[in-house]
């Protein structure tokens, strides 16, 4: 996949700076890698050619939101990417599309650019459409800086990822409904990540805390 975009979604791993850092020092550091390490790293990973991105953010630029990461917070800390929507934001924190609509626009407004995730359980064109359609509500015609990552929900994390066939026919569904480029993730490893080369690029989780990701950087 070389020159696609390759994003890493670390989740909450590892468990401290310092091996954060030496996964940084193991990562080949080129330009198409974006790196969504937990925000409490965002200000210590240091890189020259890829990009820093955050695994989530905000709504509003600040304000009483225990808790919360602003999009201006991550923005002023070096991040140019923002995913939002993931299966696990989506399924255990119980964020909507509304919500994640929201979080967009406030990205867009500080100029981030946003991989916004989707997926279905079961293959189902209807709620695919809709979920784009209600996450990118009032954003306008101008979506050039909206990356959609297509997560099938059963592949994510579960070393099952989706048949490269089922995983081209999503992509043409999407594809007609926003002309953003759109990235494939779910157990993406290296023996298979080249299934997806019909993709503008990959999202990947697991492996991108092994020394593996290398080779399909
Ligand atoms: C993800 O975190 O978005 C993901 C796809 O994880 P994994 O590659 O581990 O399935």
């Amino acid at each position: 996949m070389k020159k696609k975009l390759i994003v890493a979604n670390w989740k909450m791993n590892p468990p401290t700076l310092k091996q954060a850092e030496a996964i940084i020092r193991r990562y080949r550091d080129v330009s198409n890698l974006v790196v969504c390490p937990p925000s409490i790293f965002l200000g210590k990973i240091k890189l020259n050619n890829a990009k820093l991105g955050a695994q989530n953010c905000s709504w509003v630029d600040s304000g009483s939101l225990t808790g919360e990461i602003s999009p201006k917070m991550i923005k002023s800390f070096g991040c140019k990417y923002v995913i939002l929507g993931h299966f696990e934001r989506r399924s255990i924190f119980g964020e909507d599309s509304k919500t994640i609509n929201l979080k967009l626009k406030a990205a867009l407004k500080n100029n981030l650019n946003v991989i916004l995730c989707v997926g279905e359980d079961k293959l189902d064109d209807s709620y695919l459409i809709k979920q784009i359609k209600d996450s990118i509500k009032d954003v306008g015609r101008d979506l050039s800086k909206v990356i959609i990552a297509y997560e099938p929900f059963w592949a994510i994390g579960s070393g099952k990822a989706c048949s490269p066939i089922i995983a081209e026919n999503r992509r043409v569904v999407i594809k007609g409904v926003v002309n953003s480029k759109v990235l494939y993730g779910g157990s993406v490893n290296q023996d298979n990540y080249l299934d997806y080369s019909n993709f503008d690029g990959l999202l990947v989780g697991g492996l991108s805390l092994k020394p593996e990701f290398n080779s399909i950087i």
